[in-house]
Formats: C-alpha cells, structure tokens, sequence
C-alpha cells in the first residue's frame, strides 16, 4: 500500500479491525476511503464518484442525502438525544415507530421489540423464542431450523441460524440447537428436469423429515428470507413459502421471516411476505427502517407469543433483555420519517417499476458465455457466473471471478457485490430507470473487461 504517511488510509491500516475483511490483504492493499454521498452516489477521497448499486449492505434505500432524515435526527437531538426504554420508560418516537409498524405489517404481527441491528434482533428472536416456550411449559422446544446459505447475521445464536460456511469456520459455530436444510435455489438444488413446484415440494417433505428426525417437540422455530439475500439473491422456487409454511404449522413450529434485506419495498411490494404469501408468527425488520441513517432492527411479533412471554416476565419478576441503545429515541425518530418519505413517495412502487427494467436489462446477458442464470424480483437481483454454462461448473477457486467483476466494476465507476460469483445488484429505492440501464450498462462493460482477462 502506498498511502501517505497520516493520511486516512494509512491511519485506518494503522488502527483498525474491518469486519468481513482479509486483515492481511488489507495491509497489502489498504482502503478505498469514502468521502462523500449524494443521491445514489458515492465519492472516494480520491475524486472518483460511483453509483453505489448494492445500497451499501442492502440499506441506504432513500439515498445518501435524503434532508429530511438528517433534520429529523437533529430535531430528536435537540429535544430528548437519549433515553432508555428499560424499567417501564418510554419516550415517543420508539412508541410511534412500534405503532407505525404494527399497522403495515402483515395481520397477526402486534406487537414490537427493538434491538440495534438485525443480528441483536435474530439473536433476540432466539432468546424470545427460548422464554417463550419456557413460559408456556414446553422447555424441551428449543431447536431453530434455517436454511443452508441463509443469512442472518454474526452474534453466536445469529451466526448459528446463518448457514454460509465462512460464519462458522473459525468461531466455533454453529450451536448445536441451530439446525440447517437445502437451499431453496432451483437453479443449483433442483433434480434433472425437477419443477419449481415439484423442488419446493421436495423440500417441504425434507423439512418435515428434519422435524420428525430431531422431534417436533424439541423444534421452535423455522427461519428464512423470502428472498435470500447475502447467500447470493436467490429467490425462492414457484410455491415455497406456502409449502414449508403448512409443514410449520402442522408441528407447531414458529414461522420466522427475516426481511432485515427484504423489507420496505426491496421486492416490489411493502414487504417480502406479501409478495410471497407467507403469515410469519415474527417478522424481522432492519436496514432499510431507517436506510441506515441510524442503527436499528425490529422485532415484530404476534400476540400470541407476546402473552407468553408477559406471563413469564410477571412469573419471573422481568423479561430479563435489552440493549442500552433498545428503541434509541434518535434512531426510532429516523426510523419513522423514512417509512413516511417511503410512503409519500410511493418508493415501493418505485422499486417495482425501475425493479423491472433492471432486470430486463440483466436478462440480456442471460446468453453471455460467462453467466449461467440471471435471477431476481423487485429491485434486487443477481447474475450467476459459472465456467460452463451447459454443465453449470463453477469457477474454480469459486468467487475469484466474481471479485474480478466486482473489482472491474469500480474502473467503470459502479459498486456492486460479489457473493461467490454471483454478482449482485440492490440499488435505493430512489433509484431512476435510467439509471438502472447504466448501473447494467456499467456491469456490462465489468463484464467484458474480465471475459478478455480470461481470455
Ligand atoms: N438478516 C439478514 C437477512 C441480513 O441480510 C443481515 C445483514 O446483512 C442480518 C440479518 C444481520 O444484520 P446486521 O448486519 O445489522 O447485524
């Protein structure tokens, strides 16, 4: 790295730990430092501007200089910068914002519970989950059951629920309560000549198989995205939800639906479970409640499992959880002007409108030599990059390609992501269809420069 002696970068190298970074790559290489935001643009230090097409991690759905979240934040600074909400306090935003939610979410969710990230809320779901079933008499149910490149985040119940190896190796994980089966992904998963119906019915029946093997007295909860995203934006096949959902139901197994990516209008509509017909018993919300402007995640949660967890609260004299940031005043006020300007400006009908260009635009390259599928709903999507597209094989080492296009893509002025080599797209919700044929077009041309580079 050849930074200059104080500046950021050489500072950042000095001092600092990068989560989901290769330390000692990052010695070799150094940062890219970022400088500034505008709209669905970022500059580094250096000058260079990009069109940051993946939100940040999935997040920043209004933009990076959306005005009235900054002044909603300075108002709340202003009048009451923190309170907690431990011990029976609360302050108005959090309980405006639990309002709010209540009311858009699906029916049968009715209650809210706060945490400042989506690993703290999937976490917290675990341990609510656990008090729960421990206040109602049945302690032996406990097992979570998630799927095999699912995603749900790094804090050790969380981490254990993910199912991407790189969560795992090296920390431990996964509990041994945290149970994982196949990836609904038609495209890898699917038999020869397998419908979509016929793979989720296949994997509905595996499901059910899991439970009876483990015990469908000792299995809590099933968990998912409806639209997996860190594992590489898979959707899921014709079917699915409905399928796995009548198997959980059937065991007395919670439905778990984790929309920290999905949710506010990434799939075109309000949130992923309308899109895909599923009447979670929890639904976790994070990332774009606030576009990321402030840390915060939701637990929204039905009734039912709210009285048992009362019960056990007043049995055990408190329901012993909490962060000192829980339902952060600053945060929740953010929280409630973003889902109003998402409102306002119809940005999930956006999502869906300039969602559907670009993927026409993708679909394009659904015959290009180097990808094997292009995939995707509302405005998230992924292309597929294998090494024979008639047998699927896949790059050997898998990601170095990926990370080829990811890397070729900052020359052409676009951030995208790599997972694997599947290279994925979630611009804002903001995002014009003009914008959406360059952010393709840009794409395009990565693409290109690395087939050469194959030669
Ligand atoms: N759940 C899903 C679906 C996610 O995509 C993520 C993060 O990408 C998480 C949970 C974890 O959220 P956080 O990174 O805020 O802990």
């Amino acid at each position: 790295m050849d930074a200059l002696p104080n500046s950021t970068a050489a500072r950042d190298v000095a001092y600092l730990l990068h989560p989901y970074t290769n330390a000692r790559a990052h010695e070799r290489d150094g940062p890219i430092v970022i400088a500034k935001g505008e709209g669905i643009h970022l500059w580094d230090d250096a000058g260079n501007k990009y069109i940051e097409a993946m939100s940040g991690l999935w997040s920043v759905g209004l933009g990076f200089s959306e005005k009235r979240l900054v002044e909603a934040a300075y108002k709340q600074l202003q009048i009451l910068p923190y309170s907690h909400t431990f011990t029976h306090k609360a302050h108005e935003p959090s309980v405006e914002l639990a309002e709010m939610l209540v009311k858009m979410t699906p029916d049968g969710l009715d209650r809210v519970h706060f945490t400042n990230s989506g690993s703290e809320a999937n976490d917290t779901v675990v341990k609510m989950v656990w008090f729960y079933n421990n206040a109602i008499g049945r302690p032996e149910k406990k097992k979570f059951i998630s799927r095999l490149n699912g995603y749900h985040g790094i804090t050790i119940a969380s981490g254990s629920l993910t199912g991407l190896p790189a969560n795992h190796r090296g920390f431990d994980l996964p509990l041994p309560q945290m149970k994982h089966v196949t990836t609904p992904h038609h495209y890898r998963f699917a038999e020869e000549g397998e419908t979509e119906e016929e793979f989720s019915t296949r994997l509905a029946e595996e499901l059910e198989a899991k439970i009876l093997e483990e015990g469908p007295e000792t299995v809590a909860a099933f968990i998912g995205e409806p639209v997996i995203g860190a594992g590489g934006v898979l959707v899921p096949p014709a079917g699915y939800w409905p399928k796995v959902q009548a198997v959980c139901r059937k065991y007395d197994v919670l439905v778990v639906a984790d929309e920290v990516i999905n949710g506010f209008g990434r799939t075109g509509k309000m949130f992923a479970c309308e899109t895909y017909d599923i009447q979670p018993d929890v639904l976790v919300l994070s990332k774009q409640i606030t576009s990321s402007y402030q840390p915060l995640a939701a637990i929204v949660f039905s009734d039912k499992i709210y009285q048992g967890i009362a019960d056990g609260s007043e049995a055990l004299g408190t329901f012993g959880h909490g962060f000192t940031t829980s339902g952060h005043p600053v945060a929740t006020a953010v929280g409630v002007e973003n889902i109003k300007i998402i409102q306002e400006r119809d940005l999930v009908s956006n999502a869906a409108k300039v969602g559907d260009v670009m993927r026409g635009e993708l679909a394009k390259y659904a015959d290009h030599p180097l990808v094997g599928e292009v995939r995707g709903v509302g405005l998230i999507a992924a292309c597929e990059l294998v090494a024979d597209k008639a047998t699927k094989a896949k790059f050997d080492p898998v990601g170095k390609v990926g990370m080829s296009v990811f890397k070729a893509g900052h020359e052409h002025g676009v951030i995208l992501r790599a997972t694997g080599d599947s290279v994925c797209f979630c611009p804002p919700l903001i995002t014009t269809e003009e914008q959406a044929v360059d952010i393709v077009a840009r794409f395009g041309k990565a693409l290109e420069d690395v087939r050469k580079a194959l030669g």
